[in-house]
């Protein structure tokens, strides 16, 4: 069995360190997390959901959603069963809020040939909470990197700090959640902690690796657009004007129940962030929104249609038309 880290002794039990939730597990007694895959049994820190992968998939790396990163290529997918938040309109909820969600045993050299076959370009972890499995993903890593492989976060960005420092020296690229500029919201909806995702964008911003943001307003509970304006100057000024924003259609699902987010309401999220911020994209629309304009000449560069992505317009990582630096990662 593959031993826990991020464990300290706490008043005679333990207590884990990897996220802010801070699970506590008194003397002598055991059990689970919230998140479900870390836990204590007989009086040792223990990782239940330690390479136990849900929903094994090649998919579209647009779809993760990651637009700037190695566009055009597919990424096997794959997470943990479980999270550390309990956001009451989760859209994959029947993988991350169960007690019983079908695994696949997946050891790390399995996975990491895995994720190099099919014309994969490496690994996402996604679906669920990738950061609640750090010892796996920290075995798996380095294995994807050695085949040539880039290793990609979806994130809700819920982690601590310092085991955060240590995921960006064996992970590429991340897409985080932000899910609403108001803490209550993060309290009410999610039982998560605004502070600690603003602390890991800021982190993740300044690293080598990789940083899109997705945000999915919600009609009635983050549709402010003040709060929107607020928002859109803090990842402006803490993440670089060129942070890549995905505003995401709302669907019910789970125990929130809104009617989906009418789409004049993200068109206007897109004119008002667009005000801070150079690259703004809708996802969960029918069509448009979605190609990457230079934001120096408006040549389209990268044309997408559904998944079918024609990047003819970079050169490198730049515009083809002008050569304006686009911050596109194209190759490894
Ligand atoms: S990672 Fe899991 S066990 Fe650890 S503090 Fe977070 S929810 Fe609790």
């Amino acid at each position: 069995m593959r031993e826990a880290e991020w464990f300290v002794k706490s008043d005679g039990g333990w207590k884990c360190m990897l996220c802010p939730r801070g699970c506590t597990f008194r003397e002598g007694a055991g059990g689970r997390g919230l998140c479900r895959v870390r836990g204590v049994k007989d009086g040792i820190p223990y990782l239940p959901g330690y390479a136990e992968c849900v929903s094994l998939s090649i998919d579209p790396i647009e779809k993760k959603p990651l637009y700037h990163f190695l566009p055009g290529t597919v990424i096997l997918s794959t997470g943990p069963p479980g999270c550390n938040l309990t956001c009451d309109f989760c859209q994959n909820w029947t993988i991350s809020q169960s007690d019983d969600v079908p695994t696949r045993h997946v050891p790390p050299q399995d996975l990491a040939e895995m994720a190099m076959s099919r014309g994969s370009r490496g690994i996402a972890f996604t679906y669920t909470e990738p950061a609640i499995w750090f010892e796996y993903i920290a075995d798996v890593a380095p294995l994807v990197r050695d085949l040539g492989g880039a290793v990609v976060m979806v994130s809700n960005g819920e982690v601590t700090h310092e085991p955060l420092e240590s995921y960006i020296r064996f992970t590429d690229a991340w897409n985080v959640d932000l899910k609403s500029w108001s803490p209550e919201f993060y309290g009410k909806h999610c039982s998560g902690s605004l502070d600690a995702v603003l602390d890991t964008l800021k982190t993740l911003a300044a690293s080598r690796c990789h940083l899109e943001v997705t945000f999915l307003i919600i009609p009635g509970e983050n549709d402010d657009p003040e709060e929107w304006r607020e928002m859109a100057a803090w990842l402006s000024g803490n993440c670089g004007r060129d942070t890549v924003l995905h505003i995401s259609r709302y669907f019910p699902r789970y125990r929130l129940r809104r009617e989906p987010t009418p789409v004049e309401t993200l068109v206007s999220a897109m004119k008002i962030f667009s005000e801070n911020l150079d690259h703004v994209y809708l996802g969960n629309v029918s069509a448009g929104y979605s190609d990457t304009v230079c934001p120096s000449c408006g040549a389209v560069c990268v044309d997408r249609n559904g998944w079918a992505v024609d990047t003819s317009g970079l050169r490198g990582g730049a515009c083809a038309s002008c050569g304006q630096e686009l911050d596109i990662v194209h190759e490894l």
